[in-house]
């Protein structure tokens, strides 16, 4: 069995450090910043495949990624909820690339105007700070470690470095490829609801947790600035209540901003540096909790 250490404490690093201590390695995770300070806490966090490459690895992942977050829906303090949803479409479309993964998609019969198509399925759906603490939990119940640690490179000292960085791989993986959307998002009050609905065309998504509801969302390509905008939110707010009408007059709790680890495709190979082994495994865009187990299992094998 190898040392090893994952640097990155989002979903991608924290999976992967889960899946190696189940096989017996002996992890120890390294972070810049810790889980709930992560793109990872920010997420919605819907089961779908969105901005995340090449296809037909994706939807292997995400197929994954789908069977295991279900399991876990049964299990007691993940944070991870299996609920129906639909999303809407301004024009007739073929069913998703994705379709394969979703044990219940179904199209839409008489879409509401102004959509002309549409499908629902069930979906889970993770409510992140309850999820990373679920994660970290696992890491330290099968003796991992998590340790505070800005790195100016990959670290030495163990056989095998699983760089898990996320959006840090620019700098540790000197890899420009990978890119920040910018994605704002609001919490509102739960006002009972129970589905959760996206417009697939304007990225307009509502997801409902157990005490608020995750409103968004943008996608701004190549964006660094973590601020929420006033502006921004409000016409958010105002696409989401024209999808769902409920919304109207719903509190807003709190404003959030993450920059989503976007890459032409998601890097998962290994790669040697001297006598290490570096498993890189990150750039997965708006889809990093969707594909965290598929991906973390592929990692564990090539370790
Ligand atoms: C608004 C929004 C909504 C989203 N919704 C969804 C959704 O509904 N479903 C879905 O599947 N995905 C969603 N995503 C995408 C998802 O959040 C990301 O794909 C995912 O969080 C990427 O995880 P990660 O672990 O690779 O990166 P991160 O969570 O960013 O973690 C990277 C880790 O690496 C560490 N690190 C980086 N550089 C260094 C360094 N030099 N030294 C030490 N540590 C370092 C960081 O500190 C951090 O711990 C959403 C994202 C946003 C922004």
């Amino acid at each position: 069995m190898a040392r090893v250490i994952v640097v990155g404490a989002g979903v991608i690093g924290l999976s992967c450090a889960v899946r190696l201590l189940e096989r017996g390695h002996r992890v120890d995770v390294l972070a810049r910043e810790l889980p709930l300070e992560t793109t990872s806490a920010v997420a919605a966090a819907l089961w779908y495949p969105y901005r995340a490459y090449p296809q037909d690895k994706v939807t292997g992942w995400a197929e994954a990624g789908y069977r295991e977050l279900s399991r876990l829906a049964a299990v007691e303090g993940t944070g991870v909820r299996m609920v129906p949803g639909t999303e809407l479409l301004p024009s007739p479309a073929p069913d998703p690339w994705w379709a394969a993964a979703v044990p219940d998609l179904a199209r839409v019969g008489s879409p509401p105007a102004p959509y002309a198509d549409g499908w629902s399925f069930t979906a889970p759906v993770v409510e992140m700070p309850a999820y990373l603490r679920w994660l970290v939990r696992r890491v330290r119940e099968l003796d991992g470690t998590l340790t505070r640690l800005p790195l100016p490179q990959l670290p030495r000292g163990a056989e095998v470095v699983v760089d898990a960085s996320g959006m840090g791989a620019r700098l540790l993986a000197a890899d420009q490829s990978v890119t920040p959307v910018r994605g704002q998002v609001l919490y509102v009050e739960q006002v009972g609801l129970d589905r959760w609905w996206l417009d697939g065309a304007g990225l307009t998504y509502v997801v409902p947790r157990s005490t608020d509801i995750v409103v968004g969302g943008t996608d701004e390509e190549g964006v660094w600035d973590r601020t929420p905008d006033p502006d921004t939110a409000a016409r958010i707010l105002a696409r989401a209540t024209a999808l769902v009408p409920a919304l109207q007059g719903a509190r807003v709790l709190r404003h959030k901003v993450g920059l989503r680890p976007a890459r032409p495709a998601v890097r998962l190979e290994v790669e040697r540096l001297g006598d290490r082994r570096v498993v890189h495994c990150y750039g997965h865009g708006g889809a990093g909790v969707t594909l965290s187990w598929g991906c973390a299992a592929e990692v564990a094998d090539l370790v």
